[in-house]
């Protein structure tokens, strides 16, 4: 099958009526598959889709078309291009050669070198401390530790979040931070702000309690024990800030639970 450049998938959503769209970006990622700017100008594809037929940039068309809103047909758009066969080989690779670096990064972090750059304000620190706290009650029947950082990146740019996983002769595995995607403190995105942080506090159970860090079995079934998707694909609009450099200082309500113990 034909490989497409970014330039060529352009010309052909645009010919496919998709006009407001400017770029058109390959990503190697783990699990997003796809993402779209919040004014439809940006869609960001995995690398896989370099390869697509013809019927899933159809299907794409009809995403950038209909802007990311869940209508009925974006969503069986959305369907047809996660469920495109070509997709799940290349992103095995790419978690593949993923979790060979990430082996050498447990090895390296051990001196706590690489900490992602936090943007976060410090009412927006306060607000994900309380919900972490509150989720690993809740959720995790507070077995994870309470003093793991959570910080706020500006720089993923369709990943929506991580943790670094440490080990060193002292402490034995540890967690060096969890980060999440600042765009997930926008408006509009609370289901994917809880799950997110969810499947991150996820892979902490696993690196903790199962020695595990990647999507395998073992993550999985902590991930359905704080319930949320025991999926790595991201296939859901996010809404994403208009510039990168743009800042959020948005501090999004805490869940009603948390507010009525505070009150
Ligand atoms: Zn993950």
């Amino acid at each position: 099958m034909r490989v497409r450049s970014s330039e060529e998938f352009l010309r052909e959503l645009k010919a496919r009526g998709a006009r407001r769209l400017k770029t058109v970006r390959f990503r190697a990622n783990r699990s997003t598959i796809w993402s779209l700017t919040q004014d439809a100008t940006v869609l960001n594809l995995h690398v896989a889709y370099r390869r697509a037929p013809s019927g899933i940039l159809d299907a794409f068309a009809t995403i950038v078309r209909g802007r990311g809103y869940r209508t009925a047909a974006v969503k069986e758009a959305a369907e047809r291009v996660r469920n495109w066969g070509g997709l799940d080989p290349v992103m095995e690779a790419v978690r593949a050669s993923h979790a060979q670096r990430a082996r050498r990064a447990v090895r390296r972090c051990a001196d706590d070198a690489q900490v992602t750059h936090c943007c976060a304000t410090p009412a927006q620190r306060a607000y994900l401390r309380a919900l972490y706290r509150y989720l690993n009650q809740s959720r995790f029947d507070g077995l994870l530790p309470k003093d793991v950082p959570v910080r706020l990146s500006n720089r993923m740019s369709t990943s929506l979040g991580h943790i670094v996983p440490g080990r060193d002769r002292a402490r034995g595995r540890f967690v060096v931070e969890l980060a999440l995607n600042v765009d997930l403190m926008l408006e509009g995105n609370g289901a994917e702000r809880m799950d997110t942080l969810l499947h991150e506090m996820a892979h902490i159970a696993d690196w903790l309690f199962d020695n595990q860090y990647g999507h395998g079995d073992s993550w999985r079934k902590w991930a359905r024990h704080a319930g949320c998707r025991a999926e790595t694909k991201y296939d859901r609009p996010v809404v994403r800030r208009r510039r990168r450099t743009q800042q959020i200082t948005r501090v999004p309500p805490l869940p009603l639970a948390l507010r009525r113990q505070a009150a």
